[in-house]
């Protein structure tokens, strides 16, 4: 306690949103709406400064203190990541060296992607060149007998701060900047993740091999950044590379190696188990299936853990190769099953000795959610609409997820088109990606709606959002996305629709019948087509017609419906261009129900 009596929290250099929560014992959701009132948009793993921390904090009747960390001279002050914190907490004596978690960052089509391809190939642990048989998340290479683990999400990771969490869970990051395109805005935010994490980086100089390379150019703009090569007298490695080529590989696993030389890079293997997910979901064979990365301790099937709002007892253990693991030490990846949810990336695991621990501290923590969201507005599109008409809400709010980036441009510009009319639209996040936990943590604390484009919402999102009340709409056209917009200003929204598949048939003949127009000789294969039920037709995946029967008929006669393999004439209104191949799909337009 303070003198008058507030209570004191030291903070560090840069938080994020979910941590300060947890330091003040309060919901993420309370923290991103006293953000909102003083005009600041933050999700839940969004990273924010001392000041605007502490103007929360204060808010909260908390008084702010900075936290001291014992700053060497290449890196900024910043946070300490929880299992840093964790590990802090080890008996020193115990310690012994692990294999150093490397995460790469950098600008998009940089090369990341092709670089992790490129080390996987040349290095993969045991020389079994390319013997990952499957993806968890991170693998491990070996270099003059040492190991590395590389942290490997890929871009499309179903998380936002995809790129802080990446920093604060590794030892080094490695930077892939394109020789010939130099530092981007990725490029600065990776540095400045990397930096709040205080995790040393390298610089992986890529796409050397191109003639329009320019590494002069791009190490004056990396000196400009903080980061001076060390041939220009600074401490930063940076390694010429072409991950298209496999050139530099070794010289930057080396530079990896000496880095982790330099840093304390360990672990008590015995010690109190703890790691992070990597990433879960569900798979239809084998359940939830959850990636992780062991910082300390040794895991093993039968062990009981708990992350996040997941807990269980491990049933199966195997590592990048598909190998079945009896152990897993600091730094190894492993994939595993048991657990009775999909924790989020990020979520920090802990070991429990009984399996009534570990469910007792999941219903605690389901239950603080709940607690702090009871009280949490409903958002669906139709009742902010509402709102809007009463004159309570004067904007839209949504945040959009499409699939690339590519899509999203179009999306958004066609919606700030519409927003400008007497209702504001207002993006409060576009992001390429899944919808994720903290899209609908947004959502709810803005009272958004959430808009997806040929995404989908991840299981942790779907449940958040069903207990939130928070409306996902998802789109696989865009007009259609836009167009359920523009009827929501205009209050012309109806209920949100849900599709029911009848059944689908396949063009076998066309006739063309004078006065009635083209009719088309098809088979049901599968379900059963309806007449008074909707239709479309695709030829070669595209749909080419999206309406209803004019007519339907089985052996002269018609008929109400066709059932699955017998034959049919079609006929659809205002349409005559069939093609003997087209696919035909019927279907009931249903209002969704909950
Ligand atoms: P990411 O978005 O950072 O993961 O980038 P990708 O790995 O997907 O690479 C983007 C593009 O750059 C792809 O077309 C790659 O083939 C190309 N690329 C990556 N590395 C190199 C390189 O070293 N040289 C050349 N010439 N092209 C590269």
């Amino acid at each position: 306690m303070s003198e008058n009596g507030s209570k004191l929290i030291e903070l560090p250099g840069s938080i994020t949103v979910r941590d300060l929560a947890q330091r003040m014992e309060a919901s993420p959701i309370q923290i991103i709406k006293i953000l909102m009132s003083n005009g600041v948009m933050a999700n839940i793993n969004q990273l924010i400064d001392f000041d605007t921390a502490s103007i929360v904090a204060s808010e909260m009747g908390f008084e702010t203190k900075s936290e001291v960390y014992e700053i060497t001279e290449e890196q900024e002050p910043g946070e300490m990541p929880f299992w840093r914190q964790l590990l802090a907490k080890e008996d020193a004596s115990r310690l012994v060296d692990r294999a150093p978690v490397v995460t790469i960052l950098g600008h998009v089509d940089h090369g990341k992607t092709t670089l992790l391809d490129a080390i996987r190939h040349t290095n993969v642990a045991g020389g079994e060149a390319g013997g990952i048989t499957q993806h968890i998340g991170a693998y491990q290479v070996e270099h003059k007998g040492k190991a590395i683990t590389f942290l490997d999400t890929p871009g499309h990771a179903a998380f936002t701060s995809m790129r802080s969490r990446g920093a604060q869970g590794a030892d080094i990051v490695v930077l892939v900047v394109a020789a010939n395109d130099g530092v981007m805005p990725q490029t600065r935010e990776a540095i400045a993740h990397a930096k709040a994490a205080r995790v040393p980086i390298i610089v992986a100089m890529n796409k050397i091999d191109r003639p329009d390379a320019n590494p002069d150019f791009t190490k004056k703009q990396l000196s400009e950044s903080g980061l001076v090569p060390d041939d220009w007298d600074g401490d930063t490695i940076v390694v010429p590379v072409s991950a298209k080529q496999k050139q530099g590989i070794e010289d930057l696993l080396e530079a990896i190696l000496l880095v982790a030389d330099n840093i304390d890079i360990k672990a008590n293997p015995d010690g109190k188990l703890f790691g992070t997910v990597i990433e879960a979901k569900v798979e239809r064979a084998k359940g939830v299936v959850v990636n992780m990365l062991v910082y300390n301790g040794t895991l093993e099937p039968g062990d009981i853990i708990v992350a996040g709002r997941a807990y269980g007892r491990i049933r199966a253990m195997f590592d990048f190769r598909g190998r079945k693991l009896k152990k897993a030490g600091p730094s190894t990846p492993v994939q595993l099953m048991g657990m009775n949810e999909v924790p989020s990336a990020g979520d920090i695991f802990l070991k429990f000795s009984t399996e009534r621990e570990a469910r007792a501290l999941v219903e605690e923590r389901a239950l603080a959610i709940q607690q702090h969201t009871a009280a949490a507005p409903k958002a669906t599109l139709e009742e902010l609409f509402a709102k809007v008409q009463s004159g309570e809400v004067h904007e839209l709010r949504l945040v959009v997820k499409a699939d690339v980036q590519g899509s999203l441009e179009p999306i958004i510009s066609s919606l700030n088109e519409l927003g400008k009319g007497d209702i504001k639209i207002n993006i409060l996040h576009a992001e390429a990606g899944n919808i994720s936990e903290s899209d609908i943590m947004l959502a709810t604390a803005s009272h958004a709606i959430v808009v997806g484009f040929n995404v989908q919402a991840d299981a942790a999102a779907r449940r958040n959002a069903e207990a939130e009340g928070v409306s996902i709409r998802l789109y696989n056209i865009i007009y259609r996305l836009t167009e359920d917009i523009e009827k929501a200003m205009k209050g012309l929204l109806e209920p949100e629709i849900k599709e029911n598949t009848l059944g689908t048939g396949v063009v076998l003949a066309t006739f063309k019948i004078s006065k009635v127009g083209a009719i088309a000789g098809c088979r049901v294969t599968s379900g059963e087509f309806r007449r008074n039920a909707k239709v479309r037709l695709r030829r070669e995946g595209t749909i080419v017609f999206e309406g209803e029967f004019s007519s339907l008929k089985h052996e002269k006669e018609d008929v109400r419906e066709v059932r699955n393999g017998f034959e049919c004439g079609a006929g659809f209104r205002n349409y005559n261009d069939f093609a003997v191949g087209d696919q035909i799909e019927c279907y009931l337009l249903e209002r969704a129900t909950g």
